[in-house]
Order: structure tokens, then sequence, then C-alpha cells
């Protein structure tokens, strides 16, 4: 049977593009826009291609067997990943998440058999947050100290500074987007959480054609904390411009990441348009990635882009997100 997938790696990738045509007719937009439906990926997001990237990259090094506890903090997605690609593969998975993520990621994790950790279980972040000495270095430093004391032998994934994040998009992500549009992309739009998906694209296609132009999108400042009046957060990305982001508290890949713009979407936009994508298309986006898709109809409706091809990156569908406002 020459058809049969062996192994859940193997459904890793090759993710549709979709053009939005019913959306862009509805909204008049000069350029053409065209998603990457990464929640086609086996555990529903973009966060697997790293997830399986990091595990192999380590199992080549010799850094870890099966049988090994892997350790991870993450707002979700890339710990779903490794929950399938761990237990698949025969290892022990702890995540540490933010308590204030979706409760269906929570629950996900523990349907995969993982051991899920508070990052408010890990001894000195509260205070450090209190005390404004909070910055990413510390909380790794923290989470890393508090695995020792518990396993005697544990291996930090660390997607935030593991080069096989962003690798695996310049090798993999990249390439597909341009056989698919036939070399023929103008304008990326993506958000970013650890800059891994923004940062190894934009190398592969500027590598391809130095004239891509690379937006980047974050949540707005009120939307944010889901604090005051804007209780609608975009789960998943982490602010890296712009006003009141300190540069300890930007992802690394990000810091030193040049892009072309960033825009930022609030939530109730990203809400909004997720909504309205729901009900033109038949396609339920995440937040994240609706909130892309808000920023991706603002840049195709500039004149100046009339006729170009927009490749905007939607990191995963609704699914998770219906305890959430989101599709209230
Ligand atoms: N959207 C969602 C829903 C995510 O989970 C993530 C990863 N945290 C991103 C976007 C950003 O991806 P990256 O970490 O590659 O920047």
């Amino acid at each position: 049977m020459a058809n049969i997938v062996k192994d859940i790696a193997q459904l890793v990738g090759h993710t549709p593009l979709y053009e939005f045509a019913r959306y862009g007719k509805k909204h008049d937009l000069k350029a053409t826009v065209l998603g990457k439906l990464e929640y086609f990926n086996p555990s529903g997001s973009i966060k697997d291609r790293t997830a399986l990237n990091m595990i192999l990259d380590a199992e080549e090094k010799g850094l870890i067997k099966p049988g090994d506890t892997i350790v991870e903090d993450t707002s979700g997605n890339t710990g779903i990943g490794l929950a399938a690609f761990a237990a698949n593969r025969g290892y022990k998975l702890k995540i540490f998440l933010e308590a204030d993520q979706s409760i269906e990621r929570r629950k996900i994790l523990k349907a995969y058999g993982v051991d899920v950790k508070f990052t408010t279980d890990v001894p000195g972040l509260k205070e450090a947050k209190e005390n404004g000495t909070f910055s990413l270095k510390l909380y790794q430093e923290l989470i890393e100290d508090y695995c020792r004391k518990q396993d005697t032998k544990h291996f930090f994934t660390d997607q935030l500074s593991n080069e096989s994040n962003p690798s695996v998009h310049y090798k993999y992500t990249g390439p597909e987007i341009w056989e698919d549009t036939d070399g023929k992309v103008d304008i990326l739009v993506a958000t970013a959480g650890t800059g891994g998906t923004i940062t190894g694209l934009a190398k592969f296609l500027r590598e391809k054609n130095p004239d891509v132009k690379i937006v980047a999108v974050q949540a707005d400042i009120n939307s944010r904390t889901g604090a005051g009046d804007h209780p609608k957060t975009i789960d998943g990305i982490a602010p890296f411009a712009g006003e009141g982001v300190k540069e300890e508290c930007k992802a690394p890949f990000m810091a030193s990441f040049d892009y072309d713009e960033y825009i930022d979407v609030s939530g109730t936009d990203a809400y909004a348009t997720g909504l309205e994508i729901a009900r033109t298309e038949g396609i339920l986006l995440g937040q994240s990635a609706s909130a892309a898709m808000h920023a991706a109809r603002q840049v195709a409706s500039r004149s100046e882009n009339a006729g170009k091809n927009i490749v905007v990156i939607l990191a995963d569908n609704g699914m998770k997100y219906l305890s959430t406002q989101m599709y209230d």
C-alpha cells in the first residue's frame, strides 16, 4: 500500500494556500490575499513544525532519547505540538503555561498526557513581575531552576532562542509558499510570538526576492493585558514594537529583526474579522490568525498594492477559542 501514513511527522507541513476571494471582493481589496492554513498540521497549528524540528534536531545531536523528559514554556500551541510528538516518539513532557490562556489548551495538553504547570507555580516569578526585574532571560532561568530541583534530567527545548524554530520555516514553510505561488509573493503578513515564523520566512523570501515586504502584526497596547474596556486578548503572540515594550521583554528573534512595517490590531477588530471570515468564507480562524487577516485587509486595500499577492500566515483555527469571547 503506497499511500499509507506511518508516522504523524509525515503529516506536518504542505499546508494549503487559500485565496480569500469572497472576502476580497466584499471589501473591494486591491491585492489578492492568500492565507496559509496552518491548522492543517496534525495537532492543529503552525507550531507543529517547530515542535517536531526541535525534537528531531535534539535527537540528531544526541541530546535526547525516548524516555527522557522534555520541558518548554509556551502560550499553548508549541506545547500541543510537542505533546503530540512526545507521545508519538516516547518522551515525557512538562509544559509551563500562562494561567490566562484559553482552557482548551490546558485540556488538550492533559489529553496528550502532559504534566501541565502554570507559570504561577514557578518560585520567584511573581516577585520579579512585582518588583520590575522580570525579563525573558530571568523567566527561563527560574523555570530551569524549578525543573532542576524536580527532575534529575530534562531537556529544555527553549523555543525562544532555539535556532531549530526559525530554521524550520526557512527550510520548509518558505519554500512551500514560493512553490505554491510560483514565486509571485509581494508581501508577507504574519504575527509574532517567538518570532520564529516571521524571521525564518523573511530570511527565505528576501533571499529569493529582496523586494518582498514583511509586515509584522502585534496586539495593540489595550488588548495585550485584557485590561480595562479591552478584555479581548489575542492568544499566542507577543508585542515587539512601539510604546511600552521593554527591550528585555522582546522575544530574542524579534529584538534583532528588521521588518518593513508593523501593524497594531485590537482584540475587538481581530474577533470581528474572525466572525466575518467564518461567515464569508466558511473558515473558522483562531485569534492571531484573525488579527493577521485584519492587518492583511488594511495592506490589501492600499492602492499602491493593486494587483500584488499578499501571503498571510494563519497560525491556527477557532476551535481552541470557543470558551473565550471570540465567537460569542
Ligand atoms: N499565533 C499563535 C496562535 C501561536 O500560538 C503562535 C506561537 N506562539 C504564533 C501565532 C506566533 O508564532 P511564532 O512563535 O513563530 O512567532
